[in-house]
């Protein structure tokens, strides 16, 4: 049996241990929380930091291979064991691309693949001298997460709050529609796209609030997304699951943002509402089978659940017993011990084929499911 590592335990890594367990592969996990999502569902755990060269290193020397759930994974130490023979999905050298902002923006210029007009910004004063960008984005270089390295600059004072580190600032979009696009792609190139999802955002949090697939977009549209997503996955030239981020404007004009390099939480609907899930897809690829069917057998919507304000502590599911009460609804609690405000806890997956009865339902379960501690 192949063996095969997830770097990080959390939610993603657990729900890729529970693909995992329909193939024959022997699963190993490395977090430094032997309490994390993932810590109980695989075959080995070692506890590690997946930023620290020595620890990534060890964990994946005798391993097949190795695939990630966060990019902040120690790239050195896995470019080393790519040398020696261990498989990395996502290749490192996809991941060094994915894992800089300034850096995947040049990429996607460089393929002619179209995303807001940018500029490369070194430090604060940079951004400042860039008044002419106005209304515009500034992302950090490296590091943001979650909406963290993100400040939207519309006035000329709002430029103080641009990041005083490498980045980039880009024009701000006037976005429509926000759509991911998930495309596999194993080592012959072939590759599976799975029906784009429409995200709909907190304007707070910043966190993905709720998303509706498949996304509702004209024929051409859906053929500009398709193409860029696919252009993407293929330059990268690593394989892989990528989840591709973009943003459609007023003029139905689509714009590629920004792409991970892995399961995503845009996929997390396709483990019920899809023949193949995005997880399912993954192992597939890692262990040399034939991708499996992408499409959707009903259109589905994903909650996430979001532990509340205030609560810090051991997490409480307020709501859970109503909400397993509805009809179609499939509820996912990660596992996590503590919750803390803003913290992605769980998520719930609605399926129907009435658009209006998955947003009614997600509206519900946003109110009736609160993630609290007593
Ligand atoms: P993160 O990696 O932290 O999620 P993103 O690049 O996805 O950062 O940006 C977070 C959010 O900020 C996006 O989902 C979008 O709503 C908004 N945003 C980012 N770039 C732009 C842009 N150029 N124009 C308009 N809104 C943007």
């Amino acid at each position: 049996m192949l063996k095969i590592g997830i770097l990080g335990g959390g939610q993603l890594g657990k729900m890729l241990l529970q693909a995992a367990a329909n193939y024959p592969v022997e699963t190993f996990v490395m977090e430094n929380d032997d309490d994390c999502p993932a810590a109980h569902l695989c075959h080995h755990f070692t506890k590690g930091d997946i930023k620290n060269f020595d620890d990534v290193y060890r964990f994946g020397k005798g391993l097949d291979a190795l695939t990630i759930e966060i990019e902040s994974v120690n790239e050195d130490a896995l470019e080393k064991l790519e040398t020696e023979g261990v498989k990395i999905y996502p290749k490192p050298s996809a991941l060094r691309i994915i894992k800089n902002k300034i850096l995947q923006k040049q990429f996607y210029k460089k393929g002619d693949i179209p995303t807001a007009e940018f500029v490369v910004t070194k430090d604060l004063e940079d951004v400042k001298r860039n008044e002419s960008f106005i209304p515009a984005v500034n992302k950090i270089g490296m590091g943001g997460y979650d909406g963290r390295g993100v400040q939207i600059i519309k006035t000329k004072a709002d430029l103080e709050k641009g990041f005083d580190a490498p980045g980039i600032l880009e024009k701000l979009v006037t976005i429509q529609k926000e759509i991911a696009q998930i495309v596999a792609i194993n080592e012959k190139g072939e590759t599976a796209l799975f029906p784009p999802v429409e995200m709909v955002f907190d304007p707070v949090l910043n966190l993905l609030d709720y998303q509706i697939s498949p996304a509702n977009l004209p024929e051409k549209t859906l053929w500009k997304v398709e193409a860029i997503a696919l252009k993407i996955a293929r330059d990268l030239k690593s394989p892989g699951i990528f989840a591709v981020e973009l943003f459609i404007d007023r003029q139905n004009d689509v714009f590629a943002n920004e792409t991970a390099p892995r399961v995503h939480n845009s996929g997390h609907h396709t483990i019920e509402a899809n023949y193949c899930s995005q997880f399912d897809m993954l192992w597939r690829i890692m262990l040399g089978y034939p991708l499996g069917n992408p499409k959707h057998i009903i259109p589905a919507a994903i909650v996430n659940l979001i532990g509340a304000d205030g609560y810090d502590g051991p997490a409480y599911y307020e709501g859970l017993n109503e909400v397993l009460q509805m009809d179609n609804v499939f509820v996912h609690i990660y596992g996590k011990q503590k919750t803390r405000g803003g913290r992605k806890m769980g998520h719930a997956t609605i399926l129907s084929t009435d658009k209006s009865d998955l947003t009614h339902k997600a509206n519900k379960i946003k109110h009736t499911l609160k993630v609290i501690s007593q």
